[in-house]
């Protein structure tokens, strides 16, 4: 719940108030402006209520019925800014990420870093863990491919985000990124989640194939609870009826989730459509609608990637991309942050 304190409240009124919360067993955080409310996580029932509107230190008290109490906008209505390297999700810059769907070699991904930072792009994506449909596919080179991201990365000036599909995997991803990766299907890892409270990176989770907007934010709230408050939402896409596209991209989300949450929203184009000419429009209909990032996939020969070739943009469309993004963000009041690479 949500308590709007009283501004003429006597001398001593919000200390007996803290003192009563502590005693009542309520975490207190601060909200709005200059210590105006306090939004409190305890119990929430009726008698706890009518207990504390009684106080001389309470004008108000509002019951929040969402249960993502810490990603939600209510305790928390300024939108959070993370840091990725030297760029910020959640602030007036749109801030684009881009690279392979898997890192392949040590040289291609060098190649890859080369082109992302040539084109200003701050963030270099790349999976060393991939979690595919089968077992039989190429499963991504692990620890190998961690090291080989982190040396592109540092070689070009780059930010790195890469999945991580098992709490096992958090030391050695945590050493080798600056945002952690939950895919779509262990959105609802819930172990995972926790463990990735304690990691103290920013985390990217990327909405579940059949996830509600309510399930995903209690996703995040799983890992903010655990003691990370730096969430990045990603929408990827959602299974509907629909089989001409691989997924179906739920642009609403955008705009909804904004609302609803502080959090940065990103948009992922490429597994959100899986079809490469089909990526471009996405895209620009996710910054249109608002997103504070994209993250899209691109390989120097999509003929031949080792994972999500036929969504790959190609090089050359991976720059058509960022000028439209570019136009579309600044229509909007906005701009793509370009400063990336060294
Ligand atoms: C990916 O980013 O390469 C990926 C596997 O994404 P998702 O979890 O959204 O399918
Ligand atoms: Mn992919």
């Amino acid at each position: 719940m949500l308590l709007i304190l009283d501004p003429q409240a006597p001398e001593g009124a919000l200390e007996a108030l803290r003192e009563r919360l502590a005693r009542m067993g309520f975490v207190a955080h601060a909200a709005g402006e200059g210590g105006s409310a306090i939004g409190l996580l305890g119990p929430g029932d009726a008698a706890s209520r009518a207990e504390l509107a009684a106080l001389p230190a309470v004008r108000q008290v509002i019951p929040v019925s969402e249960p993502y109490r810490l990603a939600g906008r209510a305790f928390h209505p300024e939108a959070s800014r993370i840091a990725v390297g030297r760029a910020e999700l959640g602030g007036r810059a749109v801030v684009p990420m881009a690279g392979p769907c898997a890192v392949e070699s040590r040289e291609h991904i060098f190649e890859m870093a080369r082109l992302v930072a040539q084109a200003g792009v701050p963030v270099l994506r790349g999976g060393a863990y991939k979690p595919r449909s089968s077992p039989y596919a190429f499963q991504g080179h692990g620890v190998d491919g961690l090291r080989w991201m982190r040396d592109a990365a540092d070689a070009f000036g780059l930010a790195v985000v890469t999945e991580v599909m098992d709490a096992s995997q958090i030391p050695a991803v945590v050493e080798h990124a600056e945002i952690l990766q939950v895919g779509a299907r262990n959105m609802q890892n819930f172990t995972l989640l926790a463990a990735l409270g304690k990691a103290g990176r920013p985390v990217m989770l990327k909405r579940g194939l059949s996830a509600t907007l309510q399930e995903w934010l209690m996703a995040a709230e799983y890992v903010m609870a655990n003691g990370n408050p730096d969430v990045i939402l990603c929408e990827r896409g959602i299974r509907t009826f629909e089989t001409a596209t691989r997924n179906t991209f739920d642009v609403s989300a955008v705009p909804v989730l904004q609302q609803l949450t502080h959090l940065p929203v990103i948009v992922d184009p490429s597994h959100a459509i899986g079809v490469r000419d089909k990526v471009i429009p996405l895209a620009r209909a996710g910054i249109a609608a608002g997103a504070d990032g994209c993250i899209v996939e691109f390989h120097t020969c999509p003929e031949e990637a080792l994972s999500d070739g036929p969504q790959a943009l190609y090089p050359e469309q991976l720059r058509q991309l960022l000028s439209e993004l570019d136009g579309i963000a600044r229509a909007i009041g906005r701009e793509l942050d370009l400063r990336g690479g060294a």
